[in-house]
């Protein structure tokens, strides 16, 4: 052990003590069990995933008077539970029916104390939600297993650059904001900031924390190392870059370990849920954290896609008797790895996070463009160093653009790559703006499309 290994094991030690020890949790435990769990073949996983969502069901349908009741009048119970598809038969729910109905969705078992909490949302009407302190403890043992896979586990040191509460909220809330930063070793800026002015400092900041991750919104990272490769910088490098919150694509990727000399390990999370997969070091898809979620891909009529085919993720969290949600779209499409991991973990591989359903983009004549499109055609512009694209009206489409130095010739490449896909009923409309307003949890939305039916767009 190196003395900076060391010192990361003392520090988990702290954290521990605080957790455990002051706090009476459960967290260092549930992630003992989750280090074991992981290398248990599939099979017995699925097994053990499957009994657990039997019991599970049948103490919601005893303590949640609304999916109790909805239930009994669809005339399921949760006895005729007897293999994995029967499941089937459970209606999915959306973030309406959690607004309308979230107090009858609570449990009335004694004893349970609630955390609730809210995610954000492209509609700006963000959606309560509660959990109880078991799952927050189940939950963030999750967390530090699939960080742990990244070199990023407790007791590490990490430069955030992240979305922090806004200056407005309350004095108490940042005080913990900063014990907590403390405790864990985390040095945080803030990505509502990152721009041209601040890159100066946040690289100091980044020279003084010498960080074994960077852990970053994707597009903030993105962003950053893209204005520090164009400004010559060469930033500190760490042993690993943790990406989350937003997608990521490969050029992204590329970029991010060309500038930090560092591996990228892509997380995928959501606020219900917390960790939904995580890579290992292997970098072969995302690993499922499958023991708390059951993870469901599913095409637009409700039925299971094969592995290899991209279907909405539909999450029943196994862990929230508090506020239960069972089979609920978390509004992003993936794919699911035919294939094992080579790590030899039992945990299933999600291939790739392709996306928000809204990802998509229409024509007037019918044509859909995946929002993989712009990200792809406009990472060959090396003066871009953001943008938005967002349908309001059927036959426009809105580019905004940061790129200073964007020429002519950029403007009639793109016009010309974009009619080659999206055709000549829809009007391109290009703005060059200074800055990109970002989402209340501080992410770039890339692609915007206010046509879709609202309510369904939003996202942590
Ligand atoms: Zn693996």
């Amino acid at each position: 052990m190196t003395g900076d290994d060391a010192v990361t094991a003392f520090r988990r030690g702290l954290i521990r003590l605080y957790e455990d020890g002051l706090h009476r949790r459960f967290v260092f435990r549930y992630w003992r069990e989750l280090e074991a769990s992981q290398w248990q073949p599939l099979e017995q996983l699925q097994a053990a995933q499957f009994d657990r969502l039997r019991r599970f069901l049948l103490r919601v349908q005893v303590t949640s008077p609304w999916y109790g009741a909805t239930w009994r009048a669809g005339g399921l119970d949760p006895r005729d539970l007897h293999v994995p598809a029967d499941f089937q038969r459970w209606p999915v729910i959306d973030k309406d029916i959690i607004r309308t109905h979230r107090a009858a969705m609570r449990s009335t078992a004694p004893g349970v104390t609630l955390i609730a909490k809210a995610t954000g949302g492209s509609s700006g009407v963000p959606m309560r939600f509660d959990l109880d302190t078991d799952s927050n403890e189940q939950r963030m043992a999750a967390w530090h297993r699939g960080y742990q896979w990244a070199g990023a586990g407790p007791g590490t040191r990490q430069w955030y650059l992240w979305g922090v509460a806004p200056s407005s909220s309350a004095a108490w809330r940042k005080r913990k904001a900063r014990l907590y930063d403390r405790l864990y070793r985390r040095t945080t800026v803030s990505c509502f900031d990152l721009g041209e002015a601040t890159m100066q400092p946040f690289l100091d900041s980044l020279v003084r924390t010498r960080p074994h991750a960077i852990v970053s919104y994707t597009n903030a990272i993105y962003a950053f190392a893209r204005m520090l490769e164009a400004k010559g910088c060469i930033p500190p490098s760490p042993r690993s870059v943790v990406v989350g919150a937003e997608k990521l694509h490969d050029f992204q990727r590329e970029t991010i370990e060309r500038v930090f000399r560092a591996p990228v390990f892509e997380t995928y999370g959501c606020r219900e849920f917390m960790l939904i997969g995580a890579e290992c070091e292997h970098h072969s898809g995302l690993h499922l954290t499958m023991e708390n979620l059951l993870v469901e891909l599913l095409d637009d009529d409700g039925a299971p896609v094969a592995p290899g085919v991209e279907g909405n993720v539909v999450v029943t969290d196994l862990t929230n008797l508090g506020m239960p949600f069972v089979r609920y779209p978390t509004g992003d499409r993936a794919i699911a790895s035919p294939v094992p991991c080579p790590c030899g973990r039992g945990l299933p591989l999600l291939e790739k996070v392709t996306g928000r359903r809204l990802d998509m983009l229409t024509t007037p004549d019918g044509r859909i463009l995946p929002g993989e499109f712009f990200p792809h055609i406009l990472k060959e512009v090396t003066a871009v160093q953001r943008f938005q694209v967002i349908q309001e009206r059927a036959d426009t489409i809105v580019v905004k653009l940061v790129a200073p130095g964007w020429t002519t010739g950029n403007e009639e490449w793109f016009r010309r790559e974009v009619s080659a896909v999206a055709g000549s009923a829809v009007r391109l409309e290009l703005q060059l703006v200074d800055q990109i307003a970002l989402t209340a949890a501080g992410k770039l939305q890339v692609v915007v499309n206010r046509l879709a039916t609202p309510g369904r767009a939003e996202n942590a």
